[in-house]
């Protein structure tokens, strides 16, 4: 069972590790140490800020390393800010979706298991000792390497209505360009569902992707976690937020809302991030570039709405996510 030095009930700021050993062909008694970093000033409420589950997504690590490393002060603060901007840090380390160590997906391996792999003995760490102590858990992500989203919050649809409204006013106060309401395929496994079943709040993101970090995707994560922080009482509403542009909110409630790649080629995407698109509406065209009697081949919308993902990479497989498209919602 992985364990912190950090005393995560104490007052003040705390860094160092969670101290994850394993042994590797390379390295028989190493010790894999993900950094951590706790800032406490008396009662309130907890916020839980992870990044890097998933090692090529940067717009976490880099904003959650910067509110560490002084961008936030305990001082600040009413209450308690639990940071972990490189969950999976030898995915993180590796610029990869996946654990290189153990081939881990962080977020499919909630709850967790303290005597499994590493990723599934830091997934359960974090069941265990933050979520536990959370009020909120703000779950990072961008599109990685393989998707690129609109800036956008995930809220998952709760069991209640009531519970899924509470997480739709989280993800206004994050105030991101797009907001998308939907229930994830492999929910089960993710950790939506582990804190959902400990009663706290969980709000995710879903920032650009494509492999890149850029300034507006980094002024989003800033400007979102600031705004969520303010909405739960944790910091006060220093100077007056613009909040002209509002999100624009979405849903995706099947697999109607997502066309996949039929073969392995090259995509060409026709309908922009964010364009407006109707059912059957042409969204880009597969390149078959092995094949001389085959023409490029259009990819259909399979529903109307706004798309606010789009793949990330030009090299497309058989199976890959080619474009997600969401249903506006008020
Ligand atoms: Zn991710």
């Amino acid at each position: 069972m992985l364990t912190t030095s950090l005393d995560l009930d104490q007052d003040g700021f705390q860094k160092g590790y969670i101290d994850v050993p394993v042994s590797l062909d390379l390295s028989a008694w190493s010790n894999q140490r993900v950094p951590i970093y706790c800032l406490k000033n008396g009662s309130g409420p907890t916020l839980v800020l992870l990044g890097g589950a998933h090692g090529d997504e940067y717009e976490a690590p880099i904003i959650l390393s910067s509110l560490a490393h002084g961008d936030l002060k305990a001082e600040d603060i009413s209450g308690r800010v639990i940071i972990v901007p490189a969950l999976n840090m030898p995915a993180v380390q590796n610029g990869s979706r996946l654990s290189p160590i153990d081939n881990g997906n962080m977020n499919r391996a909630f709850p967790g298991n303290p005597t499994g792999t590493a990723t599934e003995r830091i997934a359960d760490f974090v069941s265990r000792e933050l979520i536990s102590r959370a009020d909120v858990v703000l779950d990072l992500h961008s599109g990685g390497r393989s998707l690129n989203f609109v800036p956008s919050t995930i809220v998952p649809v709760q069991q209640t209505d009531t519970a899924t409204q509470a997480i739709r006013r989280i993800a206004s106060a994050f105030n991101a360009p797009m907001t998308i309401v939907l229930r994830e395929p492999q929910v089960e496994t993710m950790i939506d569902t582990e804190v959902e079943r400990q009663g706290k709040k969980i709000l995710a993101t879903e920032l650009g992707g494509a492999g890149l970090v850029t300034a507006e995707t980094l002024a989003v994560t800033r400007r979102g976690i600031k705004g969520v922080m303010q909405h739960m009482g944790l910091l006060a509403e220093t100077e007056a937020e613009d909040r002209s542009r509002s999100s624009l909110t979405v849903h995706v409630d099947g697999f109607h809302h997502y066309t996949y790649a039929d073969d392995t080629g090259v995509f060409e995407p026709t309908a922009g991030l964010g364009a407006h698109v109707k059912e059957g509406d042409v969204l880009g065209r597969l390149h078959l570039t092995d094949r001389v009697e085959t023409p490029p081949v259009p990819v259909l919308a399979r529903t109307g709405g706004i798309q606010f993902c789009v793949a990330g990479q030009g090299l497309v497989r058989r199976g890959d996510c080619l474009s997600v498209i969401g249903h506006p919602i008020d």
